[in-house]
């Protein structure tokens, strides 16, 4: 799970709170870069899925922080997970229901001392899964920025004759429309293994090219996805003749 915190002279943004069990790692981590966890002020998740947003009404409860979801995942966020299409009756997936403070829609942003976030919505895993994209300055460069909400079909997905969720293939189609068209140089994504972070973090050296720009590794990964996608959806729609 990767989760993202967004510095500010304002106060803190971030991104997922991942599970309950996470929360002694994240504060630790933000603590151990200098940061003061209280210092929180919005929470963001990548999409309704406990493994991004079970921690969230604890930390809510403990720093105070805002939290902005995108429409259609705050029925999900808001029921603990109850009123989500694939896993709202499986007890081992559902936490802590927490309050959402303000409903995104597609293309809003999220600002906070400088830092604009834009919300993306790239819905068919969730129905409101959120690909994050912002700018960021280093050097006198200008770099995009885009964290990708999830493009994978899970297990058990069902893309046809889904009645639950009967727009989800052509929500899927939507999304990787919507990546394919994202300027993206540094590369990242809810999870790490999206964009590769251990191998990266281990290529880091002073004064050599940051690994994490990588333009070409987020054209490839959203191919591959989306090569993957349409051969499920094939599969599927082969099958339900
Ligand atoms: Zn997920």
């Amino acid at each position: 799970m990767a989760s993202y915190l967004v510095v500010t002279p304002a106060g803190n943004i971030l991104i997922n709170s991942d599970l309950e069990a996470n929360l002694p790692l994240i504060r630790a981590s933000i603590e151990g870069l200098g940061f003061k966890f209280a210092d929180t002020k919005i929470l963001l998740i990548s999409h309704a899925h406990f493994d991004h947003d079970a921690g969230s009404a604890k930390i809510k409860e403990l720093t105070g922080a805002s939290y902005m979801v995108m429409d259609a995942d705050v029925p999900v966020v808001e029921s603990g997970g109850k009123a989500d299409f694939q896993y709202g009756n499986r007890a081992e997936f559902l936490y802590p229901p927490a309050k959402v403070d303000r409903a995104l829609h597609d293309g809003d942003e999220v600002k906070l001392g400088g830092a604009v976030l834009v919300a993306h919505l790239t819905a068919g895993h969730t129905k409101g899964c959120t690909t994050w994209s912002m700018k960021v300055s280093e050097g006198g460069k200008t770099y995009n920025v885009v964290i990708v909400g999830s493009p994978n079909v899970n297990p058990g997905y069902k893309l046809v004759h889904n009645d639950a969720y009967p727009q989800i293939a052509s929500d899927y189609l939507r999304m990787f429309d919507t990546l394919k068209v994202l300027r993206c140089d540094i590369f990242l994504g809810a999870h790490g293994g999206y964009f590769g972070l251990e191998e990266k973090y281990a290529r880091r050296k002073d004064g050599a090219a940051n690994p994490f720009v990588d333009p070409d590794g987020y054209r490839k990964f959203v191919a591959e996805k989306e090569k993957e996608f349409r051969t499920e959806l094939a599969k599927q729609r082969l099958a339900a003749k």
